[in-house]
């Protein structure tokens, strides 16, 4: 059931919970992160990327994503992730997505703050609620000096002027993470002093980027059946329940969906070299898309909460 985004984290803020966001390329992705969904009866969020638009269309991910929340209870929303583009986040405001993300976080503050507003005005008057945001996701070990990772991470005081004057709905925020597989070379560290921080001063539901946990077991899989991953690190399950015990209420994961995929889909090739069913090649992905996508779901305490 198609449900606006900011009902389902205004919820999720009241219940100390997260609702999953996963990325979608194709209707195999999109079919498992709603069965996942549908198993833990948990709210869920489906959202495309720019790269994921110039992949496979929008019109094309909309209506896979329309399909499966019409034949679904389970309440679930479309999202844009990472509109850099206003015009992108335009179309997708006019083409009919439950809320847009646009990130100008690589502007300086006041023009950040100047084509935010100009969105969540225009987002506003379709009835699309905004993601915005502010700071940069690197790792926090990418910092040399406290000044440097000030400069980089989300400054609390900043975010509620930032809230305030953009008028956004939810606000992305940068505390360690990074976006990929390799986000620490050490230990997970988040910065959750920071996060408590601005949770303080700020009221909208907050977003994790880059919340991939890049589970060990995939990993192994992959590397069983001929992968070559090098080292990845993703965030660790205790730092991400800290996060949302703290108030993070979107947690963005796409790393550890593709691992999936690639994890069922090198160990068919490899067990099964004369299979040549698209299908059959397929299944072993979607199983392992399901499974982790359950896994998450159930880490960010979202389960039951549909
Ligand atoms: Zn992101």
């Amino acid at each position: 059931m198609l449900t606006p985004t900011k009902k389902l984290l205004l919820k999720a803020q009241a219940g100390n919970y997260a609702v999953g966001a996963f990325n979608i390329n194709n209707m195999e992705i999109a079919h498992a992160i709603m069965e996942a969904a549908e198993r833990e009866a948990a709210p869920v969020i489906c959202q495309t990327s720019e790269g994921s638009l110039a992949y496979a269309g929008m019109d094309m991910l909309l209506a896979i994503g329309r399909q499966l929340a019409v034949a679904s209870k389970i309440p679930i929303s479309l999202h844009l992730d990472h509109g850099k583009h206003p015009e992108v986040v335009k179309e997708a405001i006019r083409a009919g997505y439950q809320s847009v993300m646009y990130d100008g976080s690589a502007h300086p503050f006041a023009r950040n703050v100047e084509i935010t507003s100009e969105v969540v005005k225009l987002a506003h008057q379709g009835g699309v609620s905004v993601e915005a945001e502010l700071g940069a996701l690197s790792g926090i070990e990418d910092f040399v000096t406290v000044r440097q990772r000030d400069a980089h991470l989300t400054n609390p005081l900043q975010a509620r002027e930032f809230v305030k004057k953009t008028r956004c709905d939810f606000l992305a925020i940068a505390i360690g993470t990074s976006h990929g597989a390799y986000k620490f070379t050490g230990r997970s560290k988040l910065d959750l002093l920071r996060l408590k921080e601005i949770r303080s001063r700020v009221s909208v539901p907050l977003v994790l980027h880059g919340a991939s946990s890049v589970p060990k077991s995939l990993v192994k899989q992959v590397e069983k059946f001929g992968g070559d991953l090098g080292k990845p690190m993703g965030v660790s399950d205790r730092d991400l329940r800290q996060a949302v015990k703290n108030g993070i209420c979107k947690v963005n994961t796409d790393t550890d969906v593709r691992l999936a995929f690639t994890a069922g889909i090198r160990k068919i090739l490899k067990r099964e070299p004369d299979e040549f069913d698209p299908r059959k090649l397929l299944a072993p992905a979607y199983e392992e898309m399901v499974a982790v996508i359950r896994w998450k779901i159930k880490l960010l305490g979202s389960s039951n909460k549909a």
